[in-house]
């Protein structure tokens, strides 16, 4: 794909934790509240303040750490990381550095009808830091994030393309939202993806150069921005460049990534255990309490929808991409009795609808009850499914059950055979050329005839039976 040359793409994902107090103070984490409201001495970094860790953030870091496949350390250790940033008042993040609390885990996804494993590095707590604002000639310090939890997620450098590097990124999330951790808003910022990017000759020992791409927020831009980067670092090495490991930022109006500064080494922040926090410590029972405290995970729930429900790998998968969507689909499915058709209605016109208006399942214009309902009534045989999609738009505008709607509107279908034959006939000797060359060979004229009785029946009669006393008085 890129010639001689193979890409070499690593993610650090920072998810937000969202526990209700901070990880180091009891300071709020929530949002409505105004500029400079959720801090205290700790999150101000006031000389002499002391961290006390939240339990709530070990507890969820341990949680995502079993859910990414990790092995749990019992003890891991908190250490200063020193920078200088304004909207970072102690002069130090509190982060993890060689103990985290989770190492060596994995995540699996499909891609292009094929199982991709991505290893994970780490996971490790940090505090996030302020936030900065730029008015013109002044810049505002807002302190509330600082000191909200994070855990951030590190990957191996196993991750070969940008599709790649984007679905693995929008599996993290899946996998965080269902385990309730993270809401994985990326346009608030709750989930941040960094993306390390280098090539090297195909069949290199050793990787090339890395930059670093910060602050991407969305899915899509992770993936165009890794490609703009990829062909820009090859471009540069193949006309006699070099590069430089530096941080870049993705301009999604140009579609390019621009320097931003030259990046730091782990020996530049100067890491060491900070020692206003004790080790992390606990014990293995703990750790077994929440591993069975675990919700199913979606690749485990798309397995079960395949096995239990017997509907396709694909739409299995599109239905456990959120947790409610998939809780509504089987509300629906084991009220219907017809899982199938419950999957094509919720993945394709429930779907469509839920884009267009941008609601998610959650606000559905149509509960799971209705939806059920109205397959019961195709299945048995009250309305056919083309009269279905009539109920189906106006389930969307009214608070009425499919079946009060059916009766409101005069929907049923019609299956009284002499009502449709006397429709039959009609339409025959209506047509009589089409009969004479129908008969004549064109047989790609009976859509024609059905499609004529179906309009003069107003969609409402039973396609099975039209198409049954077609053929027989189209014989002639
Ligand atoms: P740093 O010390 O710069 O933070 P790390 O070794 O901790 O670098 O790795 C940070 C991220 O970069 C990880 O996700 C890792 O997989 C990825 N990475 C490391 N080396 C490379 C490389 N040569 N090319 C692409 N990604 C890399
Ligand atoms: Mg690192």
């Amino acid at each position: 794909m890129y010639n001689d040359w193979e890409p070499v793409i690593g993610l650090e994902i920072h998810a937000q934790l969202n526990t209700e107090s901070k990880i180091f103070s009891n300071d709020s984490t929530s949002f409505g509240n105004g500029d400079n409201q959720n801090v205290s001495p700790v999150s101000l970094g006031m000389p002499g303040a002391l961290p006390v860790v939240n339990k709530k953030v070990i507890e969820n870091s341990i949680r995502t750490g079993l859910a990414l496949n990790c092995q749990i350390r019992n003890k891991s250790v908190f250490s200063r990381k020193n920078y200088f940033y304004p909207d970072l008042p102690k002069g130090y993040q509190i982060s993890q550095f060689d103990e985290p609390i989770c190492e060596h885990g994995f995540v699996e996804f499909n891609l292009d009808g094929k199982t991709k494993r991505i290893g994970i590095t780490r996971a490790h707590m940090e505090e996030d830091a302020g936030k900065s604002t730029h008015h013109g000639d002044y810049t505002l310090i807002n302190l509330n994030r600082a000191g909200v939890p994070l855990l951030e997620i590190v990957s191996e450098p196993e991750i070969k393309t940008p599709a790649e590097a984007a679905e693995y990124a929008r599996t993290v999330r899946q996998i965080l939202r269902f385990l309730e951790v993270c809401d994985g808003n990326l346009e608030e910022g709750s989930l941040r993806c960094d993306c390390n990017v280098s090539v090297m000759k195909k069949g290199a020992k050793e990787f090339g150069t890395k930059v670093e791409i910060k602050n991407i927020n969305s899915f899509r831009f992770v993936e165009k921005a890794i490609e703009y980067e990829i062909s820009r670092q090859i471009e540069v090495i193949e006309s006699g460049g070099e590069i430089f490991q530096e941080t870049r930022l993705f301009d999604s109006t140009k579609n390019k990534t621009y320097a931003m500064r030259k990046k730091e080494q782990a020996h530049d922040y100067r890491y060491f255990p900070d020692p206003d926090l004790l080790p992390v410590v606990f014990k293995q029972e703990w750790v077994e309490e929440i591993k069975k405290s675990l919700p199913e995970l979606p690749r485990d729930m798309a397995a079960r929808f395949q096995s239990e429900y017997n509907i396709p790998e694909y739409d299995a998968l599109v239905l456990t991409q959120e947790k409610e969507l998939a809780s509504f689909f089987e509300d629906v499915a084991k009220l219907s009795k017809n899982p199938k058709s419950a999957s094509n209605w919720v993945m394709v016109e429930l779907q469509r609808e839920l884009n267009e208006q941008k609601l998610d399942i959650s606000q559905s214009p149509v509960s799971s009850k209705r939806l059920a309902k109205l397959i019961e009534l195709i299945d048995t045989k009250v309305i056919s499914g083309k009269i279905a999609k009539t109920v189906f738009a106006l389930l969307l505008k009214e608070d009425k059950d499919p079946d009060v709607i059916v009766k409101e509107q005069g929907l049923v279908q019609i299956t009284d055979s002499g009502a449709i034959e006397k429709m039959v006939d009609d339409v025959i000797a209506a047509s009589p050329n089409q009969v004479e060359q129908y008969r004549g060979g064109k047989d790609k004229l009976f859509g024609y005839f059905v499609g004529q009785i179906m309009k003069a029946s107003k969609g409402q009669a039973n396609p099975e039976m039209i198409n049954k006393l077609l053929k027989e008085k189209l014989k002639g």
